[in-house]
């Protein structure tokens, strides 16, 4: 394979940078984005080498997002931080398929990674081009699952890592990760759109490597989920991918990784993209809904804390993808998170509340005639069921109606005697 050409253009000005340079936004303020030639790329000679390399053992390309590394990031060996991320199973949805009112549903269970969640694709490649720059120490501000997942692969390399996290506004799982592989944790006052605020000058003043998804080489391993699902589907193309929506970075990803395949043939069409925030936490939805321009939201608030942002960085990307792509942006209410939820668990596959937007969003959607019962649907589920156990356990056992969700769905413990008779009555 034939060294593809890359290089750094801003999303908003379309103004170049070399892929050298050390940098996360345009003079103008725009994100960056990694860009290729691809017009010489034989793309089905790509698809070849990487069906090649499904299943392989050991090694750098039997990680799940190395394993496509042409379209990652051109890095020698020697630098590559991998921990054999991704390679996640793709569910039939079971119950929760009917819950949405779909037959072919799939979820996508990116919480099956190295540190629970979908992170970890962007952060392998993110860590390696820590590694390119020579970075002593990385930062990021986060929800909780880029801490968790920044933290471990910089302990895998031996850099210095450095977290911004809303004081007690993070899962417990997640917090605990963070601690546990060693980040220097900064609690901070203030929510997550004011950490990330913080680590952008810091990072800037302090020569500290950013790991936020601002961060263009994180997008580029997060496409990986992208070229996975499809890779699992013998490279037949869902009609819909659903997935949450917080910072943007995410569907931003998938989305940008199928335009690459459909620019080289690979994928013959492009699915839509539906992209589902939280109603607390929905800047993009607003913005979409009623044609307005840009503006955060002030005081975030929802129980899927991962996406909980008001000022999401990546707005500009996930427009250009979901416009790319014929998709459409949608919200749900907490309660439709938790019973989505609810069956997401149900079904024995599990995940975290932000993950079950997916499935909320898709039945949602299914009931607004947009998305129709009989199409190919792949929902992605973020992050992993036990990364949020207060929001599991306040729901079944229904401790949750402060914040107005009830336990529709609730699977309650129940108290009993140390009796036969008590057990018999008990699981009747
Ligand atoms: C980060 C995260 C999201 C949101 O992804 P964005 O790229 O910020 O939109 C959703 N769910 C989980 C579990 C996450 O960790
Ligand atoms: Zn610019």
């Amino acid at each position: 394979m034939k060294k593809i050409e890359s290089w750094l253009e801003c999303v908003r000005c379309s103004k170049n940078y070399s892929i050298d340079e050390l940098r996360y936004t345009c003079e103008c303020g725009g994100v960056l984005d990694v860009r290729r030639d691809l017009s010489k790329v034989d793309g089905q000679e790509l698809k070849k080498l990487w069906d090649s390399r499904w299943g392989m053992k050991r090694g750098i390309e039997s990680s799940g997002v190395w394993r496509y590394r042409e379209l990652i990031l051109d890095a020698p060996d020697e630098k590559i931080v991998t921990r054999q991320e991704g390679n996640t199973r793709l569910y039939h949805a079971g119950k929760a398929a009917q819950y949405a009112g779909l037959k072919n549903f799939y979820l996508k269970h990116e919480g099956e990674n190295p540190t629970g969640s979908f992170k970890d694709r962007g952060m392998t490649c993110g860590t390696t081009a820590a590694m390119m720059f020579n970075a002593k120490s990385v930062a990021c501000a986060s929800t909780g699952n880029t801490s968790a997942s920044m933290a471990s692969y910089a302990a895998c390399c031996g850099v210095k890592s450095i977290i911004f996290i809303p004081a007690g506004k993070i899962a417990y799982g997640k917090l605990a990760q963070a601690l546990a592989y060693g980040g220097i944790t900064l609690q901070i006052d203030g929510n997550f759109d004011d950490a990330m605020t913080l680590v952008q000058e810091v990072c800037e003043k302090l020569g500290i490597y950013l790991l936020n998804s601002i961060n263009p080489f994180r997008i580029e391993g997060q496409k990986a989920i992208g070229f996975e699902i499809v890779q699992q589907l013998d490279w037949e193309v869902p009609d819909w991918i659903v997935v949450p929506g917080g910072n943007l970075g995410n569907n931003s990803a998938i989305s940008k990784g199928l335009m690459e395949l459909h620019e080289l043939g690979i994928i013959n069409k492009i699915p839509r993209i539906a992209v589902i925030q939280a109603e607390g936490a929905n800047p993009l939805y607003r913005m979409w809904k009623n044609k307005t321009p840009y503006e955060a939201v002030k005081n975030p608030e929802t129980i899927a804390t991962a996406i909980k942002i008001g000022n999401p960085v990546s707005w500009e990307k996930a427009l250009r993808g979901i416009e790319w792509s014929n998709g459409v942006v949608d919200d749900v209410t907490e309660q439709e998170i938790m019973d989505a939820k609810a069956w997401v668990d149900a079904a024995g596959i599990g995940a975290e509340p932000a993950s079950c937007c997916s499935v909320a969003g898709a039945k949602k959607l299914v009931e607004a005639g947009i998305i129709k019962p009989d199409e190919k649907v792949v929902g992605i589920l973020t992050g992993n069921v036990l990364k949020d156990p207060d929001a599991v356990i306040g729901y079944h056992q229904n401790t949750l109606t402060n914040m107005g969700i009830v336990g529709t769905f609730a699977n309650k413990p129940k108290q009993i005697k140390p009796t036969v008779e008590d057990v018999r009555k008990a699981i009747s």
